[in-house]
């Protein structure tokens, strides 16, 4: 039977859904209470005009006030869009004018402030409406401050099917502008159930939700997967080191997912002793390197599964399993719930070891792009296989492993390199922190290799004992030309690492 984001919440009616820690008093809220807030946020939306398709924008941190907004948008058939309440009026005015929103959800505050998400809402002719958490009345406030198109006519309740579009999300843009990807109820629950399946999440497992909510690590994998499996989450409303472990063992959590950069702040913040008993941790979104996967394993005493996801996949496409099935540094594991096979560029398959394009099958794969008919038209092969954009091969086992993205290989003369295994390289060695490698100009081979590097404190290393140790570890052509020392990596919002910008940067600082 296909789900919706309103038959997939299936926890018992008295167990917790969700703990807020906010201070001084958390808040906790079971299902059977989700349910019916949910219900009546659905309501208010209806009231407004909300109905079948009207994007419903949401500018709010992680908090009680996203989930119930996000999900009584779904319901009504409307489409949720969350933007990052972080953006400035531009990037607003970007987001509202793609997704065409009828409603901004904005903070308590925001418009008597004139807040840039306000001020973008007007210039579209959107509503907006303040939304946030009454302890009094117990409910989640929705208050309108302006009916923008809207009108205010009531539409009737409606009930969601599995192909509405439930969520537009945007793609981060790492490679080109951001492209916006419709999820419908199917998409976003298959992969709910691939990842319900590949950690097998029962009930009693709860999460500690940092990835925000609006990229689909942190909405389907921190929160909807959760959802349906009947367990719980912590979501604070961002990501703190000082605060983790503390709300980590206050409430209980026994599971988290994150990028890597969140592992590596971790590491630097460890849990107090006795360590919490973690199940798992999972790393998604950019590549966890070794040397990081045996620290954290080592410092937590958990296995570390890595897992490989997009925006168009609805989140996740592979995992590496759970113990006492191998998992594998390095390596993204195998295809969870969904199909995964090694294309060259005419679409035909390749064997296991052969380097080509990642390109996934299955109920979770959104159908287009909006609006973008050269981008659909070149990204879905015959056979209904969605082409990743990332360049990988499969390893012995059917594991799959990322060698980069096929427009971020460095091509030095003919000679592909792959961007991720030279990172790789550059963090084995004992002084470096991070390494991001990408490709320079050059007059003789059309490309050649610059790095960026951050040291660890208090550490310091030339550009020839690095492209020294580069030189003993890889063939020659690996060995960077150009090596840029940096203090900070220049990251998105999500902590990823975008080659292109981390390349601008460095040249224009070098200029
Ligand atoms: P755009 O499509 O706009 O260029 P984007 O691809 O970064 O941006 P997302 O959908 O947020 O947008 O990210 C998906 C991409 O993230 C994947 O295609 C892949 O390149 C990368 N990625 C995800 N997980 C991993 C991982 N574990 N290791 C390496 N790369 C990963
Ligand atoms: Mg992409």
């Amino acid at each position: 039977m296909s789900l919706t984001l309103q038959t997939a919440i299936q926890g018992n009616p008295a167990s917790t859904a969700v703990i807020i820690p906010s201070r001084p008093e958390p808040l906790t809220v079971s299902y059977a209470s989700l349910v019916s807030q949910v219900g009546a946020f659905q309501q208010k939306l209806a009231d407004l005009g909300i109905t079948t398709a009207s994007p419903v924008s949401i500018a709010l941190v992680n908090s009680w006030e996203f989930i119930v907004s996000f999900l009584a948008a779904s319901w009504q058939r409307g489409i949720a869009a969350p933007l990052n309440p972080a953006y400035k009026q531009d990037e607003f005015e970007f987001y509202i004018d793609d997704v065409k929103s009828a409603i901004v959800l904005v903070p308590r505050g925001a418009w008597a402030a004139g807040a840039p998400s306000v001020k973008a809402a007007k210039k579209f002719n959107a509503a907006v409406a303040e939304c946030y958490w009454d302890a009094a009345k117990g409910e989640v406030v929705l208050d309108v401050k302006d009916l923008g198109r809207l009108k205010g006519t009531k539409e009737k309740l409606l009930t969601a099917e599995p192909d509405d579009v439930a969520l537009i999300l945007h793609t981060s843009g790492t490679t080109s502008r951001p492209k916006v990807v419709p999820l419908t109820h199917r998409n976003l629950t298959r992969t709910m159930r691939n990842i319900q399946n590949t950690y097998q999440l029962t009930p009693q497992d709860r999460t500690m939700l940092v990835m925000p909510l609006f990229h689909v690590h942190g909405l389907v994998c921190g929160l909807l997967a959760p959802f349906l499996s009947g367990g719980s989450m912590v979501v604070p409303s961002k990501f703190s080191a000082s605060d983790f472990w503390r709300d980590f063992t206050t409430h209980g959590a026994n599971w988290y997912t994150a990028v890597p950069t969140i592992h590596q702040i971790l590491l630097k913040n460890p849990p107090p002793s006795p360590k919490p008993a973690i199940r798992f941790i999972r790393s998604c979104s950019s590549p966890l390197s070794p040397t990081v996967f045996h620290q954290l394993e080592k410092t937590y005493d958990a296995p570390v599964l890595e897992a490989y996801a997009m925006t168009e996949a609805a989140h996740q496409m592979t995992s590496n399993p759970l113990p006492p099935a191998k998992r594998k540094p390095g390596s993204v594991g195998l295809g969870q719930g969904v199909e995964v096979r090694i294309l060259n560029e005419a679409g035909d398959e390749l064997p296991q070891g052969q380097e080509g394009e990642i390109s996934i099958r299955g109920e979770n794969v959104t159908k287009g792009y909006l609006n973008n008919p050269s981008a659909n038209a070149s990204s879905y092969t015959a056979s209904g296989f969605f082409r990743t954009g990332d360049q990988g091969k499969l390893d012995e086992d059917g594991y799959v492993v990322i060698t980069g993205r096929i427009k971020e290989l460095i091509n030095k003369g003919g000679e592909k390199i792959s961007p991720i295994e030279l990172d790789n390289v550059l963090t084995r060695h004992p002084k470096v922190g991070e390494a991001v490698s990408f490709a320079i100009p050059d007059e003789v081979y059309g490309q050649d290799i610059g790095v960026a590097v951050v040291l660890k404190p208090g550490e310091s290393l030339t550009a020839d004992e690095l492209k020294a140790f580069v030189a003993e570890k890889s063939v020659k052509f690996k060995v960077p030309k150009k090596v840029y020392f940096t203090k900070v990596m220049p990251k998105t919002a999500t902590g990823k690492i975008q080659r292109r910008i981390v390349a601008e940067t460095m040249v224009k600082q070098d200029a």
